[in-house]
């Protein structure tokens, strides 16, 4: 059993302190419980953003927050980073990296990790950005093709590492196609002067006949006219078929030369071992009722990413955003009061307040529930939304000064290919 004070209270353990996690935690504040919170990463991280730090858009830090700075002062609260391995739901124990934990009630958080439809050379090849460390591996390979790019000595070598190939037409590879438009007009020619930026090509596959199959169907069409705009080659209705490294190659025979492919087309919902198979539905999320309680289990609730819970305008489950992670934490942190005080809990209901992608400078959509716009004042609302989503005042006046100068210079000072030691 590992270290935690033992308190009159009852603990409620939190797995994850994402989006829900964290909510949640800040959300217990004062609730009459103990509440210790397990995760692999001693730091928040804030995802919308991910894009942003692998384009070397901003620095990581400006998008990670550590747990121990944000529950600095709080009673009875406790932190163990340690990654949760197995849950023994009769002894109520989950099983750590760094040991056994009690609970009593169990709150799994833990989101979603990435998924490659059974392609083992894709997930081993392709750089995915589920998380800040992989966003800056992107970072630093993005970097190094360029470099590499100079040294080729032939134009199929120079090919793969100028040819970037995004799979996946979500928020998160519109996001990142149109930041890789972006470097290529306003960097390339000032760093790589050697380099012909036209000859950087950007493509975006997508399996559907649109992007951004949220949105409607009139947003899907300005994400492509945006992205077509600033030079992405958006290719629908293809699939990925298999990548070896060097050729990436599609459903409709396409066959691109290229060293990086960039992965945003699936994820599922990130297991751990313990939970009876039932408890689980589509994509690996657990089903949960409209109180957030797994099925099967009256002391495990699972919120956001990782959360499957069915209600009349969501009948296949609610989309895998913020929004609802947050929501539904919120409301978890409502009904655990309810529950000690022993009143009636209350059912979530989502509240969708509108979808937004942005494509690139001055480029952005905007869906709200009566209301759709396009352009410069959707890329302002959508700067303006998610810097006030940002934890910290430090960190949302770093990132505002780094998009202001971002924005005046069109040079950041980020690109650089950071190693492991020994190199
Ligand atoms: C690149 C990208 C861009 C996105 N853009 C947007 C956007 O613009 N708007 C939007 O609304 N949504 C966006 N999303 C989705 C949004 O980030 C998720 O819906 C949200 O993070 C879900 O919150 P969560 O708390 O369920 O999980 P997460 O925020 O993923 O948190 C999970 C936490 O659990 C921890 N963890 C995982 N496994 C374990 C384990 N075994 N043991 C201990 N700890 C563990 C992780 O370290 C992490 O801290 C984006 C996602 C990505 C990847």
């Amino acid at each position: 059993m590992i270290n935690i004070p033992a308190a009159e209270k009852k603990r409620v353990m939190i797995v994850g302190c994402g989006f829900a996690g964290l909510k949640l935690a800040r959300k217990l504040r004062h609730s009459g419980y103990q509440v210790v919170i397990v995760d692999k990463r001693n730091y928040h991280q804030f995802q919308p953003l991910f894009y942003q730090v692998a384009t070397a858009g901003l620095e990581p830090s400006a998008i990670s927050f550590p747990l121990r700075k944000i529950f600095q002062n709080y009673k009875d609260f406790y932190i163990r980073i340690a990654e949760v391995m197995n849950i023994d739901t009769e002894k109520q124990q989950l099983w750590t990296t760094l040991g056994i934990i009690q609970y009593d009630y169990l709150v799994l958080t833990q989101g979603a990790s990435n998924f490659f439809f059974g392609m083992k050379t894709m997930e081993s090849l392709s750089k995915p950005m589920k998380s800040v460390s992989e966003a800056l591996d992107l970072r630093n390979t993005l970097l190094q093709n360029f470099e590499n790019a100079l040294a080729a000595t032939t134009e199929e070598d120079q090919e793969g590492f100028l040819n970037l190939v995004v799979v996946g037409g979500g928020p998160t590879g519109v996001e990142v196609s149109g930041a890789l438009a972006d470097m290529r007009k306003y960097v390339i020619g000032k760093d790589y002067p050697e380099l012909v930026k036209e000859k950087i090509n950007i493509y975006l596959v997508e399996g559907m006949n649109r992007l951004l199959v949220a949105l409607s169907e009139r947003s899907a069409e300005k994400a492509k006219e945006f992205l077509e705009r600033l030079g992405v080659e958006v290719i629908l209705n293809s699939q990925v078929r298999n990548y070896d490294g060097k050729y990436i190659e599609t459903s409709d025979g396409k066959k691109i030369r290229t060293n990086l492919v960039i992965w945003t087309a699936g994820i599922t919902g990130a297991r751990i071992g313990g939970l009876r198979e039932s408890s689980y539905g589509k994509n690996n999320r657990l089903m949960v009722d409209r109180f957030s309680q797994v099925q099967g289990y009256s002391n495990i609730f699972a919120l956001g990413d990782v959360a499957l819970m069915e209600e009349p305008r969501f009948p296949n489950g609610h989309p895998q955003v913020a929004p609802v992670a947050i929501q539904q934490a919120r409301l978890l942190a409502k009904n655990l009061v309810r529950t000690r005080i022993q009143k009636d809990l209350i059912p979530f209901s989502y509240k969708d307040k509108g979808t937004m992608a942005t494509v690139g400078r001055n480029l952005a959509i905007v869906e709200l529930p009566n209301a759709r716009f396009y352009g410069t004042f959707a890329w302002m609302v959508w700067m303006f939304v998610h810097l006030m989503s940002i934890v910290g005042i430090r960190n949302r006046f770093l990132i505002l000064i780094n998009w202001f100068w971002n924005y005046v210079t069109y040079d950041t000072s980020l690109r650089l290919i950071l190693k492991p030691k020994g190199c």
